[in-house]
């Protein structure tokens, strides 16, 4: 993969080392792919400091500590740091079991942190506010490239100051930039005033924030992981506090795709999220309401009401919104970013990503070449990296770390080198034709596994009364994983990019000389009826 910025910018700098080679690279974030980073660039004898917002390292997964990971161990810890670990004694944890966002940190990053080549470079409670090139705004070009990185640092203690660095890795992830519950982007009318009664994320309903809840309303919004995380731990705590009710609002119009591919989730933990959830839906224990696009809240004497339109839900007491997260950029405003304008991701990285285009949780391996921008020596790395695609996952950005780093090193030959082991992990859905049709995409017929049960939407309406369907009965999921048995559901997740193929395993075969993995066969070799996967490949 080669999109030829990497070589533009990065090669040119790391060989004629016009950037003050002596600063250190600066690290934004000492999160998981942050501090994956460093350790990277403890190998690699490359000085670094390391600016973490918050007074604790894994600040930002310290907020949802409480929540079960849906990778194992094994998929979670960076290669470099757990070198560096095993080097001074620390042993991974059972690599099957799942930590919670609280045992990563506490097993995982704090050891890490405290790693003596880690812990002199890492500056908690320092936020860095902006970055530019010193001596260079936006505008200006001749010599930027020169000019090292200016970093405004914000303190705890209301401090302010300016560092210096000769390259920028972002890894300060999305969770503190939520996305607001108003439908269209922006805060519905109303959302801002209702701040106190609105949590966004994943509060611990069963523990710290339990009496917030209990025998409470509760309307969740979001259709992720998140809400998942949330109406599960509601919908424990209704069985201890039974007047404890959840509605569940999602803008999607169908919610197949949105649980998941179940048992064929090649992350198990994950599927079992997407059917624990839809079986409360099944029982009524969450009233579910699809197509609902919040524009409006308001407090009324019984309870705050949400509006779409004209139409207008039952009063509750809390709202919970998990809309999902988006990158803040105002931090970056002098430098010349490469971003998707939807996305919000690299530009190279975009097209692999778009849930628009794809919804394969799986994206091909990439680092420096897919993450560079206009402003060399700079990169986004970890969740930010992905904009408001809501697919991360951990392994790939500490593949993005190795890779960045490398680049940095000026070892481009590594940094373009595919050391991402991680089998595959993604699910491709489709909304198909019940009884299965011809395969419309480039990945051809895979197996799939009808979906039963209609979620009939109750509305208790305040004026106006509503109803919908979600149809999950004419809808099937389609699983990627497939293509192992059936040469036909080839897949692995979208092409590289510029690879001409349709698929991964397709670029892979035909790099080993062969015509291609048979993408867009129409041959049933499958025990079950062939269905398109619609949404595979794009
Ligand atoms: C509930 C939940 C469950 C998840 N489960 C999994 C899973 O099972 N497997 C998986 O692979 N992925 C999972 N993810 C996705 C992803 O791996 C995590 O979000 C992970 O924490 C991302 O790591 P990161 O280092 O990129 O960012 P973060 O963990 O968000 O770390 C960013 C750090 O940067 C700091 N920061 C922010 N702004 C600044 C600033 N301006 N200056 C200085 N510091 C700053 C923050 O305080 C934070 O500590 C999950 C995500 C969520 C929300």
């Amino acid at each position: 993969m080669n999109n030829g910025l990497l070589d533009a910018y990065v090669g040119k700098q790391a060989t004629n080392g016009s950037t003050a080679p002596e600063l250190p690279v600066a690290i934004i974030g000492a999160g998981p792919v942050g501090l994956a980073a460093a350790a990277h660039l403890v190998e690699r004898n490359m000085p670094f400091v390391v600016f973490e917002a918050g007074p604790r390292v894994g600040h930002s997964m310290l907020a949802w500590g409480h929540v079960q990971m849906f990778s194992p161990w094994q998929y979670s810890i960076d290669p470099a740091a757990v070198r560096l670990l095993e080097a001074s004694g620390w042993q991974a944890p059972d690599p099957e079991s799942y930590p919670t966002g609280r045992a990563l940190v506490e097993q995982y990053l704090a050891p890490l942190v405290a790693h003596r080549a880690i812990a002199p470079h890492v500056r908690l409670s320092r936020r860095v506010a902006h970055i530019t090139r010193a001596g260079f705004d936006k505008m200006k070009t001749n010599g930027r490239e020169q000019a090292p990185f200016q970093l405004s640092i914000a303190g705890a203690d209301g401090a302010e100051e300016i560092v210096y660095a000769r390259a920028v890795i972002d890894a300060s992830g999305t969770y503190t930039t939520p996305n607001p519950l108003g439908a269209s982007g922006l805060p519905a009318t109303g959302e801002r005033a209702l701040a106190d009664r609105i949590v966004y994320g994943i509060p611990d309903v069963l523990g710290r924030e339990r009496s917030r809840y209990a025998g409470k309303r509760v309307l969740v919004a979001g259709s992720g992981h998140s809400a998942f995380n949330t109406i599960l731990d509601l919908a424990a705590l209704a069985e201890q506090a039974p007047d404890t009710s959840v509605t569940w609002v999602v803008r999607r119009g169908e919610m197949a795709r949105a649980y998941g591919g179940g048992a064929n989730d090649a992350l198990p933990a994950r599927g079992a999220l997407g059917e624990r959830i839809r079986a409360l839906v099944e029982r009524g224990v969450v009233q579910l309401i699809t197509g609902w696009r919040t524009d409006r809240l308001e407090r009324t004497p019984d309870g705050i009401v949400a509006f779409a339109g004209d139409q207008a839900l039952a009063p509750v007491d809390e709202i919970i919104v998990a809309t999902g997260l988006r990158p803040d950029l105002a931090m970056l405003g002098e430098l010349r970013l490469g971003l998707d304008p939807a996305v919000e991701a690299p530009t190279a990285l975009a097209p692999l990503i778009d849930p628009n285009v794809h919804s394969c949780g799986t994206v091909p391996p990439h680092g420096a070449d897919e993450l560079s921008h206009p402003e060399p020596n700079f990169f986004m790395i970890g969740m930010k990296s992905y904009g408001r695609a809501p697919t991360f996952l951990l392994l790939t950005g500490y593949e993005q770390a190795r890779s960045v780093v490398a680049a940095l090193a000026g070892d481009l030959e590594a940094a373009r080198r595919v050391e991402l082991t991680l089998p595959e992990t993604g699910v491709c859905s489709g909304p198909v034709a019940a009884g299965g049709g011809a395969a419309s995409s480039c990945c051809g017929p895979t197996l799939a596994t009808p979906v039963g049960g209609a979620n009939l939407i109750a509305l208790t309406p305040v004026g106006v009364s509503v109803a919908a369907s979600a149809r999950n009965s004419d809808l099937v999921l389609a699983d990627s994983r497939a293509g192992d048995v059936a040469a036909t559901g080839c897949c692995g997740g979208p092409a590289p990019a510029g690879a001409d193929a349709c698929c991964v395993k397709d670029a892979d075969a035909k790099a080993a000389g062969q015509d291609g993995c048979g993408c867009g066969a129409t041959e049933d070799t499958s025990p079950v009826p062939v269905v398109a996967a619609g949404a595979c490949c794009g």
